[in-house]
């Protein structure tokens, strides 16, 4: 059984048992929404994301470019790889450094 998610998304066909799934489990999405490019796939239902801020100076009164990586879960029901732009929605911490779950592949 699919479970609504709360959010606006293509639901994956396939069904499968991941506790860590939004649709299919029992893990729930709160917070925020971040989509990016997928920069590593290399980790087994984990994929990194960059993402790109900018900061700014007051004493130059200028902005510099600074870059961070967000790690996301993949349910087993998504594939995902490097290079594929996705939608990431945040959770609850699912171990260290990885706070938010992929919902989406986009074209
Ligand atoms: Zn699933």
């Amino acid at each position: 059984m699919t479970q609504n998610i709360g959010l606006d998304v293509k639901v994956p066909t396939k069904e499968c048992n991941d506790v860590h799934c939004p649709f299919h489990g029992t893990l729930s999405i709160r917070g925020k929404l971040f989509d990016g490019k997928v920069t590593g796939d290399k980790a087994k239902q984990t994929v990194t994301l960059q993402k790109e801020t900018h900061l700014y100076f007051s004493k130059y009164k200028r902005y510099a470019r600074s870059t961070s990586t967000i790690h996301a879960h993949v349910p087993e029901c998504i594939v995902v790889s490097s290079g594929d732009h996705v939608l990431t929605a945040e959770c609850r911490p699912i171990a260290k450094s990885v706070s938010y779950v992929v919902v989406e592949v986009k074209e």
